[in-house]
């Protein structure tokens, strides 16, 4: 699905050079580069504060965490989604409320949302899916008007460009007031290891997660509030501080992948190309197609068989996994969302692909429906 190896070749010197640096000066927790990679990414996003950590997950949760949830409140999120999303607010004790998305963007869809919200309502956790925004504007509103928290899970989208509806362009992930990211290899900007980070505007609730991040203290050996100890090793700081200078292209890279296969696509009786939002620029985390009346096991399995990988995100719905079984989700119906689980499917996106390659897979893919 990815290429890493093809990537690390074209940046192996500098790579190179800032692992072994890191080691040379045995700098390995809270080294120079995490703070200086932090500011990096701030400036990159345009957000006021960046607190890295040691995974997405563990960003969505010290973000929950930062808001002051009792047990019990209620945090709206689509069930279509990475599990990390969802999983983090049953962990903390807090209630997930599992809505519906939108079948043209994946993600969630803010009627849902308003339909869903209640007097124990405390927060939003929509999810720039594949890497395409949710809609922000209409979240937004929603959130001011009920005095409710926004977490945008990230994850995804990370370089996505959002024209709010006041016609400023933002970063995804700097609109609501806390945005969660993760570093994982495969993700658009991904270290060598795990790795993550939130972002805020908001200088007390920066303040709080620095805090949660780091055994609740803020001066050490004294500890104010139950947290946690998530860091960004300064290994991976490093390797990340290279490769945010080449995150647009390896936007652009992604984006011409999936140009070609839409392209290659569009006229496939059956097969739905992916949508492109007006508000959002899509950076293609993942090529997500909709099937309509195709075998999609036969589909993977023809793939397969020519060696073209291919992935289903994500197969089960959050409200259909055992482990929200204890919530009230027995009755819950999110047909939409079903439907989708049944019919999407992702084909290899990544920053190396050549036009060999390409053509390769798009001949394949089309071959399945002659
Ligand atoms: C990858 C991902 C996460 C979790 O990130 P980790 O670094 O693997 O913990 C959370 N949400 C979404 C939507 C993701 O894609």
């Amino acid at each position: 699905m990815v290429d890493l190896s093809a990537q690390y070749q074209k940046i192996k010197p500098a790579i190179d050079e800032a692992i072994a640096e890191v080691i040379h000066t045995t700098a390995f927790i809270n080294g120079p580069a995490v703070g200086h990679f932090a500011q990096e990414l701030a400036s990159y996003l345009g957000a006021e504060h960046v607190i890295p950590c040691a995974n997405g997950t563990d960003a969505l949760q010290i973000a929950l965490m930062a808001l002051g949830l009792q047990p019990g409140d209620e945090v709206i999120t689509p069930s279509f989604t990475y599990i990390a999303t969802t999983e983090v607010i049953a962990l903390l004790g807090l209630t997930p409320v599992f809505v519906e998305v939108d079948p043209q963007t994946f993600c969630i869809d803010p009627s849902a949302i308003e339909a869903a919200i209640s007097s124990r309502t405390k927060a939003i956790v929509p999810v720039h899916l594949y890497g395409q925004a949710a809609n922000m504007n209409a979240i937004m509103e929603l959130a001011e008007k009920h005095q409710l928290f926004v977490i945008e899970d990230n994850a995804q989208a990370i370089g996505s460009d959002y024209h709010l509806s006041n016609g400023r362009v933002q970063k995804t992930g700097t609109i609501g007031h806390i945005g969660c990211t993760s570093f994982f290899p495969s993700k658009n900007l991904g270290c060598y290891g795990d790795g993550g980070a939130l972002y805020t505007q908001d200088a007390d609730l920066a303040k709080k997660i620095k805090m949660i991040a780091n055994h609740g203290q803020e001066k050490k050996y004294v500890h104010d509030v139950v947290g946690c100890n998530s860091r960004l090793d300064t290994i991976q700081a490093a390797v990340l501080r290279i490769k945010l200078r080449q995150l647009d292209n390896y936007i652009d890279a992604r984006r011409d992948v999936a140009e070609a296969y839409d392209a290659a696509f569009a006229q496939l009786p059956g097969v739905e190309i992916p949508f492109r939002a007006a508000d959002s620029k899509h950076v293609f985390h993942q090529y997500t197609l909709k099937l309509k009346g195709h075998n999609r096991d036969a589909l993977q399995a023809h793939l397969q068989e020519a060696g073209i990988p291919s992935m289903i995100y994500y197969p089960i719905p959050a409200h259909r996994q055992k482990m929200f079984a204890h919530f009230d989700v027995q009755g819950l119906e999110l047909p939409l969302t079903e439907a989708l689980c049944k019919e999407v499917i992702s084909l290899p996106i990544h920053t190396e692909m050549d036009e060999q390659q390409l053509n390769y897979i798009i001949e394949h893919f089309i071959s399945f429906f002659k």
